[in-house]
């Protein structure tokens, strides 16, 4: 709403009125700001990022990374700062230097790749994407046609595709299941993505199990502990709260399913990086503030979070617990050596 006023020039200015006044110099203040358990970082995570802060501290600065380490900016910054270098491909990294692949996993064609230009690997693939690539070959070994459940171009589908990609076909919706056409529906089997949602994966592998009723598989599917027990606290919070913010970056295939679980209940929820990126326009008439994080997400974004409701005034800040996770990864067998090497301890 704006008003119309004369200056002493005659010139015709805009001017907020008081209504605009108060909404801009009053921002939102939520009766109530509750966390959800679990949140943000799973062990996959955590093991990728301390191998790359283990490879710095041994090796020193330059340590090259494929890909982003773990998808989110945050870290992905923080690593480069001390000395990280990103690339794309095994082929930018000079000879003989060591690259360390991120948590997606990677083809085995880059394992050669790497190996022709001789380059030192550090394989920080979360040994939950190891487990599908294992399926993967198995499967291929076997003569199925194996169904992948992903999402095109993500990292880890992209890898798992490489384990065996003659054998491969992709769906990602239960539209592209209807489309699917295999040599013999009695040789077919699926596997999935880490990291998609729960629901809509289940209905797809159900829509699979209708067309090829010989399908095989994994007993449910290979999305992991941390991406399933997220999913399953964002509902339980979603169900308590008018809005859902969730910590995570926009090319984090499990922080962005937090967002669509969250809407299909019914509950407003947007993805931000930080905390700069809250909108006043969301918080209107928001009394119960949710937050979470996807598995890439360090946790000091979301206490930035916290504070920036607390520095409003919210005092009743809350965790709603609805599982517990004590999982934990061993760090990749070059790291334990260096460690191992300087006595250091090598459990995480
Ligand atoms: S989200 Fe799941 S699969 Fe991905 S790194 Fe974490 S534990 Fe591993």
């Amino acid at each position: 709403m704006l008003q119309l006023s004369l200056s002493e020039d005659g010139a015709t200015r805009t001017a907020p009125c008081f209504y605009d006044l108060q909404l801009s110099t009053m921002p939102a203040v939520p009766e109530k700001v509750l966390l959800a358990a679990p949140r943000g970082y799973c062990a996959g995570v955590d093991r990728a990022v301390q191998t790359v802060e283990h490879a710095l501290d041994h090796y020193g600065p330059p340590v090259y990374v494929r890909k982003e380490i773990v998808h989110n900016k945050h870290v992905v910054e923080q690593l480069r700062a001390r000395g990280a270098i990103f690339v794309d491909n095994a082929d930018e990294v000079p000879e003989g230097e060591t690259v360390v692949f991120s948590a997606h996993g990677v083809a085995p064609s880059v394992h050669a790749k790497a190996a022709e230009r001789k380059l030192k690997t550090i394989d920080a693939t979360c040994p939950l994407v190891t487990k599908v690539h294992v399926e993967a070959k198995k499967f291929a070994a076997d003569g199925y046609k194996i169904i992948l459940i992903g999402h095109a171009g993500h990292e880890e589908v992209e890898g798992t595709m490489g384990e065996a990609p003659d054998a491969m076909i992709l769906v990602e919706t239960i539209d592209d299941v209807a489309a699917l056409e295999v040599p013999d529906p009695e040789r077919v089997a699926f596997i999935s993505q880490t990291t998609l949602s729960v629901d809509e994966t289940s209905e797809i592998i159900t829509a699979l199990r209708g067309k090829f009723p010989k399908i095989v598989g994994p007993r449910t599917d290979d999305i992991c502990y941390a991406t399933t027990n997220r999913q399953a606290a964002v509902k339980e919070l979603a169900r308590e709260c008018d809005l859902v913010l969730v910590i995570g970056s926009k090319n984090s295939s499990n922080s962005n399913r937090l967002v669509d679980v969250t809407r299909d209940l019914g509950t407003d929820s947007y993805l931000i990086d930080n905390a700069s990126q809250v909108e006043e326009a969301w918080l209107e008439g928001k009394k119960v503030v949710g937050i979470t994080s996807g598995a890439s997400a360090p946790d000091e974004l979301v206490q930035n979070l916290v504070q920036l409701f607390r520095d409003r005034g919210t005092t009743d800040v809350g965790e709603l617990e609805v599982i517990q996770e004590n999982m934990r990864f061993m760090l990749p067998k070059e790291i334990r050596a260096v460690l191992s090497e300087n006595s250091l301890p090598v459990a995480q």
